[in-house]
């Protein structure tokens, strides 16, 4: 299989501190691969550059076969990578579909808010944004919560509402940072299984940093460790648990 995210040699100074430290690794197309090391190892400054939110000091980042290296995030969006964000403050007085629907489409780049603000085209733009948004919201089961305010979403529907708008774009990769933390039971296992539907029945490739080792088990293959800037080693969640350098400088102690 190829790989739809290439890391070669990357690394990320910050001042005389090496985040990430001459990396290399790739994610297969079509996988759930996990990220996982200890507080520090350096997973989300590597998805900052992935994404396009940090430019890499050295190394090269290909996506799809092709060189992306310092390419800006919306850039990379337009490619088909895609990352959760927090829904802004700004955005928690609109409702859920409300906040699907100004996720900017992959091949115009235009969000319904800007052709709005431009007054013009569009009743027909508008009409598929919004179905796309309700296909959406149904695919989450989160369509009993459309018309309410993301601001009173829990924290796990939250969450949902973060990858629906990434499912917006039609993403061929998608980033999840850390998107277990504080989300009950119950919703993750939506979550979970919401994951591995998009996986399988859309295609979507993951790459999830997650500290959740039942969620990494249940999803991730393989998985990736990260420590102290470096990658160790690569695996299922056996072989990694299995391997003495991971168990000492991960799950050690
Ligand atoms: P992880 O996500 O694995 O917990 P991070 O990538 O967030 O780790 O951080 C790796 C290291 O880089 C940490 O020591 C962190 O303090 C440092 N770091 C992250 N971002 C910055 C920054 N913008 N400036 C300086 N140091 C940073
Ligand atoms: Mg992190």
């Amino acid at each position: 299989m190829a790989p739809v995210i290439q890391v070669s040699n990357v690394t990320c100074r910050f001042g005389g501190f090496i985040a990430v430290d001459n990396c290399s690794l790739s994610v297969e197309k079509g996988s759930i691969t996990g990220l996982i090391g200890p507080n520090g190892a350096g997973k989300s400054t590597l998805f900052n550059m992935i994404a396009g939110n940090l430019a890499p000091t050295s190394g090269r980042i290909d996506l799809d076969g092709q060189d992306v290296t310092g390419l800006r995030p919306h850039q990379l969006f337009h490619r088909g990578l895609a990352r959760t964000f927090q829904i802004a403050h700004e955005f928690t007085h609109l409702t859920v579909l409300e906040n699907l629907m100004m996720v900017p489409a992959r091949q115009t780049g235009e969000s319904l808010l800007s052709t709005w603000v431009r007054g013009g085209r569009v009743r027909q733009e508008e009409a598929a944004i919004r179905d796309k948004a309700e296909d959406v919201a149904q695919f989450l089961k989160i369509w009993h919560l459309r018309n309410e305010p993301a601001g009173v979403l829990s924290g796990g529907q939250k969450k949902l509402l973060e990858l629906g708008r990434t499912m917006m774009a039609d993403p061929s990769v998608v980033l999840l940072d850390e998107i277990a933390a504080g989300v009950n039971r119950t919703l993750l296992k939506d979550l979970a299984s919401d994951i591995e539907r998009l996986n399988q029945e859309r295609g979507y490739t993951f790459f999830v940093i997650e500290h959740d080792m039942d969620l990494i088990g249940r999803l991730c293959d393989p998985v990736i460790v990260m420590a102290a800037g470096r990658v160790m080693t690569k695996g299922t969640l056996a072989e990694i648990k299995a391997d003495p350098a991971v168990i000492e400088a991960y799950f050690g102690g």
